[in-house]
């Protein structure tokens, strides 16, 4: 694609974003491309911008080093006195991630600062290569906020740890005032304790897990593509998927040829099993692929 395409090609996939995106961005919503654009054409407009999640949540980029050429210069320092020749940016990057050569994704770093309720957090902190550094409860007070879903979804019996489709409008706002009037009683005892005397670091374990913490979260594009990998999917607890959503958004205007490599080898591609593969074989040596057994067959490694 040359550049203008690209462009075009970017521009109506922000419009589309304009129309269909699902989270409450107040004024900050992504900026129509402008003169804001780096090498491939993504936005720069997102920087510093707080995109809102929930109630009190929110995610900001606040820092980026590198886009897709970054990656690309990394990977031709590998093929250099090669032969291989690869014809274009978009086409190494491809073949570097379809191959698993990842290290040049790790040239690209990407820093943000999150406000989310601790119980996202407890899930988000066990992506062990970011650097953190959080809010301390034993430093400050805890601000009376906190982030409960903003519907209540059923018990999933399939998924143990999941939830299916949402509760009536009316159930629903009847136990979040509930556990609003719970949270609010914890924190009118955290305020008692602290008023008696009694340490932040104590007086807290009194309080929920909606509560809200903030942090800056460091990452490099690679571990960031296995966060989004994991916490874009459906199997993911929504509350944190807000968030993966709008940073994979972000992503998608930084490096926009990093992005659909990975769509393409990673987030949307599908892993065959062994079993699978000889079962493939299998069929095709029987000449049975129009059979309605291997229609089944396929259905099932495509949707899992
Ligand atoms: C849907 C879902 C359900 C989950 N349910 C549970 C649950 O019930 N209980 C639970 O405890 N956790 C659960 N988790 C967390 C999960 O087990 C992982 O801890 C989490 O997703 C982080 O993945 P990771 O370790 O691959 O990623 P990261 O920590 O981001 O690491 C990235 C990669 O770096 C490498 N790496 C990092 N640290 C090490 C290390 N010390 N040794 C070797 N390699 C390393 C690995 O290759 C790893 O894949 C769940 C996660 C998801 C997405």
């Amino acid at each position: 694609m040359n550049r203008q395409k690209e462009i075009s090609e970017l521009q109506r996939r922000q419009e589309d974003k304009m129309i269909n995106y699902p989270y409450n961005y107040d004024s900050h919503s992504f900026g129509m491309l402008s003169n804001h654009v780096n090498n491939y054409g993504a936005s720069t407009m997102e920087m510093h911008k707080e995109f809102k999640v929930g109630r009190y949540g929110y995610v900001k980029l606040l820092d980026w080093m590198g886009d897709d050429h970054a990656v690309v210069a990394a990977a031709r320092v590998s093929y250099e006195r090669g032969n291989r020749q690869v014809k274009d940016d978009e086409q190494l990057i491809d073949y570097l991630l379809s191959h698993e050569h990842t290290t040049p994704f790790e040239m690209v770093e990407t820093k943000w600062e999150v406000k989310l309720p601790i119980f996202v957090a407890r899930q988000w902190i066990r992506h062990r290569t970011a650097s953190v550094n959080e809010l301390s409860a034993r430093y400050s007070v805890m601000d009376d906020e906190f982030g409960f879903p903003e519907e209540l979804r059923f018990q999933d019996d399939k998924n143990k740890q999941g939830s299916t489709e949402e509760l009536s409008y009316d159930k629903s706002e009847h136990l979040l005032d509930l556990f609003q009037d719970s949270a609010d009683e914890a924190y009118r005892l955290y305020e008692v304790a602290m008023g008696q005397g009694v340490g932040r670091e104590q007086a807290r374990t009194v309080l929920p897990v909606a509560i809200m913490t903030k942090w800056v979260w460091k990452i490099d594009l690679k571990n960031l593509f296995h966060f989004l990998n994991l916490r874009t999917d459906s199997h993911a607890q929504k509350e944190i998927r807000d968030y993966a959503d709008i940073m994979s958004r972000i992503v998608e205007e930084r490096v926009p040829l990093c992005f659909a490599a990975f769509v393409e080898n990673w987030r949307d591609a599908k892993k065959i099993r062994a079993s699978d593969v000889k079962k493939l074989n299998a069929f095709m040596s029987q000449d049975a692929i129009a059979s309605n057994e291997f229609e089944g067959f396929l259905w099932r490694l495509i949707n899992g």
